[in-house]
């Protein structure tokens, strides 16, 4: 095993011997329920696998030279220091989606967390610290004691802290995850020292909801990705295109999902909706649906309630706000569980709608007619870096690339060839000749 390889593989150890534990200080600190902390801490177990069967086979192209005894070939070497910053909704899986993949490349990390969710990150970095540890007395060799302390290393602090990364000549690659408005701030700083970004920013992901569709799966894929991690999630389903000719038998089943949904104290196993983040998730929501009863909607849902023993936590009921049309408000990210639902007629309708607003994250059609799916899978569907049949736009799995275009910021981190990011390209060619042909049939001869 490539010793790259070989750490992150021990650090996937340290994960998997932990999962509870880290999965539960999600719950307690992030406020997601169980099942989905310690979902997210198998997503970084899955990262680890992944990354470890990647040291093996990263690797370049051998090119055809057009001059006689010439190979070309590309190798890919370390960045360096992979800076990355990261948001509340995802403290510790966003970490290791960067940090697993930037390790098999040979780089070392430097993670400023979001400030709403320091102690996960503490946790995190004491695993890795010790997966470190063992793998320095396994191959002593291979991390002398100089080498490990500076293999990654946690920044608490505010926006001023990931400010210091972004700005640090140092760090030749930040990954940031966050609003599209941190992106704005953060991608014109890189770009000033050229630094190479990652963006990975806000969505406002919606789904079709086609004359064809299986209403129970789509029913059960809605309420999963509307109001699953209370709306906070960067795939959250945010706007519901529904066909006229199914709109009154898809709408009464989900109001009555929206109010009877379990919402409460996220270490009960029976709830399915947690509490917001902090006051200014619950405020920017009030003033979302405000915005929304003065265009009109009809909203199922949405007050603020009051479990036992949380008087100063921020537990709403998800909203489900039925529109007459697309506003500027249902164009903005809000992020928590309202979930905008609109009728359309005609597919080309809905598809202008889905892919008219600034963000491009993910995407999804209900359908079981092929060429629906299709169209929306094509060059001229939806324009999501993500886009899903039969299926809701959150919950992606680490094999893929992971990411949107637009205001989502272009990123891509996970799977696929998202490693590549991590890398510097350099393209060799080498001459074993005795002579020197140009390319192009250039002659430059001198005596
Ligand atoms: P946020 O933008 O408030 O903060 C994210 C991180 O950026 C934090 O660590 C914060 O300290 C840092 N930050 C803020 N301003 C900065 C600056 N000027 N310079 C450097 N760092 C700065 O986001 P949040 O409220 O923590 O998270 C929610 C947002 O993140 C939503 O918009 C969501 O869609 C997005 N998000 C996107 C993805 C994705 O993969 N596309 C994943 C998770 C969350």
């Amino acid at each position: 095993m490539p010793r790259r390889g070989e750490l992150v593989r021990f650090l996937g150890e340290e994960l998997r011997a932990n999962l509870d534990p880290l999965g539960r200080l999600v719950t307690i600190e992030a406020g997601k329920i169980l099942s989905e902390g310690r979902g997210e801490v198998q997503e970084m177990i899955d990262i680890c696998t992944y990354a470890t069967g990647l040291a093996r086979t990263i690797g370049g192209v051998t090119v055809s030279s057009e001059r006689p005894h010439h190979r070309m070939m590309e190798q890919w070497h370390p960045l360096g220091v992979t800076g990355i910053i990261s948001a509340f909704n995802f403290p510790v899986a966003v970490w290791s989606w960067n940090a697993a993949l930037a390790l098999v490349c040979g780089n070392s990390v430097v993670w400023k967390p979001s400030e709403k969710t320091p102690l996960t990150a503490l946790a995190t970095q004491a695993l890795f610290l010790r997966a470190a540890h063992n793998f320095a007395g396994r191959y002593p060799d291979d991390l002398p004691p100089e080498i490990l302390p500076n293999l990654s290393t946690l920044l608490l602090g505010g926006h001023t802290a990931g400010q210091a990364l972004v700005d640090s000549p140092l760090v030749p690659l930040v990954s940031a995850t966050g609003s599209t408005r941190m992106g704005r701030l953060v991608g014109p700083r890189l770009a000033a020292r050229f630094a190479r970004p990652l963006l990975e920013l806000g969505g406002n992901n919606a789904g079709i909801v086609c004359p064809s569709a299986n209403l129970d799966l789509t029913l059960r894929a809605v309420a999963f990705s509307a109001m699953g991690t209370a709306g906070q999630r960067c795939t959250t389903l945010r706007r519901l295109l529904v066909h006229a000719s199914i709109y009154d038998q898809l709408l009464p089943k989900l109001r009555r999902v929206y109010t009877t949904v379990t919402v409460g104290d996220p270490r009960n196993p029976e709830t399915l909706v947690g509490p917001l983040i902090d006051a200014g998730a619950f405020a920017s929501m009030q003033q979302a649906l405000t915005e929304a009863r003065t265009e009109g909607a009809n909203i199922t849902g949405g007050e603020r309630i009051h479990p036992s023993g949380s008087p100063e936590a921020f537990y709403v009921r998800p909203a489900l706000v039925e529109l007459p049309e697309q506003t500027g408000l249902v164009r903005q990210e809000t992020f928590a569980p309202i979930l905008y639902v609109l009728r359309y007629e005609h597919l080309a309708e809905a598809v202008r709608l889905h892919n008219d607003v600034p963000q491009g994250l993910s995407s999804s059609i209900f359908t079981q007619d092929l060429a629906e799916a299709e169209l929306f899978l094509s060059a001229t569907g939806s324009d999501c870096g993500i886009a899903n049949v039969n299926l809701g736009p959150s919950g992606a799995e680490i094999g893929g690339a992971f990411g949107g275009e637009k205001e989502t910021g272009g990123g891509r981190e996970s799977g696929s060839d998202a490693w590549k990011s991590y890398m510097r390209r350099s393209t060799n060619t080498i001459n074993y000749g005795a002579t020197l042909p140009l390319a192009q049939g250039v002659t430059f001869d001198v005596n």
